[in-house]
């Protein structure tokens, strides 16, 4: 049977077996998806011994996103740009693929929110590993203009850097922001330590949809200061994280998953309401 892991640390709480043995049902595939706690100092032993009992593909998560970079032996043109690798996936000839499908899976899950990002003026929070992985497949939707905001500044003109070859992106500080924009993605981890961002209430407009990575059986912060600003559309990340699964599923079996079964199935195990 075709093996395939999530490694990480710590790795108890990953929703990822889950979401691939519903994949796997769905499509008729027969495979088995299970959890790897790899050692902080021992990422390159595991995948090793993995491999060599048969694994086909993982997924990598926190914190070995960056060590999967450096041990894939190819990349994808988005794993590249991202500076990061949640999938890898064996070759035919015993090599490991390193691709990054997180802004995919983001793509995916805005376009079925009804998100349009084409001509949108979009600001990111965050320039974390999460925030990097987005903007290479935001960009290639024509946004108008991306925007970074980040606590610390210079992590966000380094990025805005980084993809300048890719569209109209620009940094600002946080407390800076002037301009109202349609879409705000929130990519910080301030949610997840129940913080806060200090934003001006004119980063927004009636219309402006809201997007945090993050996700839980409660409001996020960043959720609740959106509602506190009468938006309608506000989402959480939990259609990312089964986008850049199905997304991953897609590369191993060459097959594309149904997102939305899974999904529903996620929210009602996990109670986090929509
Ligand atoms: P990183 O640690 O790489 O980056 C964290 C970012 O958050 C940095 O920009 C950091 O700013 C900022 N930040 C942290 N704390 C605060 C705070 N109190 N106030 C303001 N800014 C803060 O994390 P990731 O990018 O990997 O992940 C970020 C979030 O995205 C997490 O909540 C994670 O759960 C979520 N995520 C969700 C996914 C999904 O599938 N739904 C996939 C990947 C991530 P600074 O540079 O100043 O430190």
């Amino acid at each position: 049977m075709d093996r395939y892991a999530v490694i990480g640390h710590p790795i108890k709480h990953s929703q990822s077996p889950f979401i691939h043995q519903q994949f796997a049902e769905q499509t008729e595939q027969t495979l088995e998806y299970q959890r790897l706690l790899a050692p902080l100092n021992g990422f390159a032993d595991s995948l090793r011994h993995f491999a060599a009992e048969g694994g086909k593909g993982c997924n990598i998560t926190v914190p070995f996103k960056t060590q999967a970079l450096d041990i894939a032996d190819e990349l994808t043109p988005r794993a590249e740009l991202a500076g990061a690798v949640n999938t890898l996936h064996l070759l035919a000839d015993g090599r490991w693929l390193g691709d990054n499908t997180d802004g995919a899976g983001l793509v995916m899950d805005l376009k079925r929110l009804g998100f349009t990002l084409s001509g949108a003026k979009i600001l990111l929070l965050g320039a974390g590993g999460a925030a990097r992985g987005a903007l290479a497949p935001l960009l290639a939707e024509l946004p108008a203009q991306i925007v970074i905001a980040n606590r610390t500044p210079a992590r966000a003109e380094e990025l805005a850097q980084h993809f300048a070859e890719l569209g109209n992106i620009s940094s600002a500080p946080l407390e800076e922001l002037e301009q109202s924009f349609d879409i705000i993605i929130n990519s910080t981890s301030a949610s997840l330590q129940g913080e806060t961002l200090s934003l001006s209430e004119q980063v927004c407009h009636p219309d402006t949809r809201v997007y945090d990575m993050m996700y839980s059986a409660t409001e996020t912060p960043f959720l609740a200061w959106a509602r506190e600003q009468k938006l309608e559309h506000r989402y959480d990340g939990l259609g990312m994280l089964v986008g850049q699964a199905a997304e991953s599923f897609y590369i191993w079996r060459g097959v594309r998953p149904e997102v939305m079964p899974v999904l529903e199935a996620l929210r009602e195990q996990l109670a986090i309401p929509v």
